[in-house]
């Protein structure tokens, strides 16, 4: 063969993948993260959208799918996920007792915690806390488009209170080692459980001290990464406010001081107020000691006290589901709390959308569908401006990096 032969070979190949690669997508209407646009046509280009238009037409010869029934919303980003945290439902286990595996087995069952994100319309997930680094082959994985899930952003192993460790006598020291290696190990976030909390488990007693928080995230940020601290009560939640934390996750019980300093330094709430709500649902499941259910029921109304206080003083909130196990799929169950409190649809939709964005660090990428960002789009059956159950029953079709990946649109017709 000719080099030019070859060359010609070469150029209608690029040709037809451009082709194919270009799709042009048909909606009753689009939130874009800030509007409402009517009839609007979405043209795709490889992974990203090239246009968005108001009463569209379809460019010629390009692949069309016509979703004229729905409302399309940019793919939506849950701030707190453990896809790691697997279980089958085989009998005689429950999610916490079940047999040990080898991390590799991990990283491939995970992916089915990801496609039920994936499934209601979660594309991009921030995962905060795993074990033997599943979190971070599984991201690759993803990247590497070996795997189909949702965008992870990983904190690795989240860091534990430093003292009463063997060895340790510098706790300041040992934390900023600790931040160090977790970075070193591929974490794009370092997290702090910077209390006692979890599963059935409400005390809230501070673990980490605000010296050793302070530490963290001075390490953390002179690398370029950011820092999310878990507390379930309010000592904790003021030392990582003080310890100007880029995100603080669960916190009841908050004072007016520390909610206060929280909106002046715009530090991010995650509440994750449903979490609790599925553990009250599952607790038999988990099978969970008696008083389980009031404990958590108790929980939940103090934790909703607070984020609600925490809203109306300002603060910047985000849907973080703290999705494990079984939970998965149930991730956007928080915008109904959202909504209760008393943000407008729109304001709850945002903190799915833009404003988690914003706290990646990817608010020109993701988030919203405009030209230039990553064709991440929801279809939805219904007016999630008008009824926010919408978002979370009525997830018909969702396109991440300008690929399918999940499509019920032939479902019950
Ligand atoms: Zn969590």
């Amino acid at each position: 063969m000719t080099r030019l032969a070859t060359f010609s070979v070469t150029l209608l190949l690029a040709v037809f993948n451009a082709a194919a690669a270009t799709k042009a997508i048909k909606f009753k209407q689009v939130w874009d993260g800030h509007r409402i646009i009517s009839n609007a046509v979405i043209v795709v280009e490889n992974d990203r959208i090239r246009s968005v238009t108001e009463n569209g037409a379809v460019p010629p010869s390009v692949q069309t799918i016509d979703l004229t029934r729905y409302t399309a919303i940019p793919g939506m980003i849950d701030a707190h996920t453990h896809v790691t945290y697997y279980w089958d439902g085989a009998p005689g286990t429950t999610p916490r007792r079940q047999g040990r595996r080898h991390v590799a087995v991990t990283v491939v069952l995970s992916q089915r915690n990801g496609q039920k994100a994936l499934e209601a319309g979660v594309t991009t997930i921030r995962d905060l806390n795993a074990t033997g680094g599943a979190d971070i082959d599984l991201r690759d994985l993803i990247n590497m488009g070996a795997f189909v899930g949702p965008r992870m952003f990983v904190s690795g192993a989240g860091l534990h209170g430093f003292a009463n460790r063997p060895g340790v006598t510098d706790t300041v020291a040992e934390a900023i080692k600790q931040t160090k290696a977790v970075i070193e190990s591929g974490a794009d976030w370092v997290k702090v459980f910077g209390s006692t909390g979890g599963f059935d488990n409400v005390t809230g007693d501070q673990t980490v001290s605000y010296e050793e928080m302070k530490a963290i995230v001075e390490t953390a940020h002179a690398a370029g990464h950011k820092v999310a601290i878990h507390s379930y009560g309010p000592a904790g939640a003021r030392d990582a406010i003080r310890a100007g934390a880029d995100t603080l996750e669960h916190a009841t019980d908050m004072d007016d001081e520390t909610i206060a300093q929280m909106v002046q330094k715009k530090i991010w709430y995650v509440p994750t107020i449903d979490h609790n709500q599925y553990y009250v649902e599952n607790a038999d499941v988990y099978k969970f000691p008696a008083g389980a259910k009031e404990n958590l029921t108790d929980y939940i109304h103090r934790n909703y006290e607070t984020a609600k206080k925490a809203y109306h003083a300002g603060a910047r909130m985000l849907v973080g589901s703290d999705a494990v196990y079984n939970g998965f799929g149930l991730n956007m169950r928080e915008l109904t709390w959202f909504v209760k409190m008393g943000m407008s649809n729109e304001q709850a939709l945002q903190t799915a959308t833009v404003l988690p964005a914003e706290m990646l660090g990817m608010e020109k990428s993701l988030g919203s569908i405009a030209p230039g960002y990553f064709a991440d789009i929801v279809a939805l059956d219904g007016d999630p401006l008008v009824d926010i159950e919408v978002v979370i029953k009525n997830v018909r079709w969702v396109m991440k990096g300008g690929e399918v990946v999940a499509d019920k649109t032939m479902l019950g017709r």
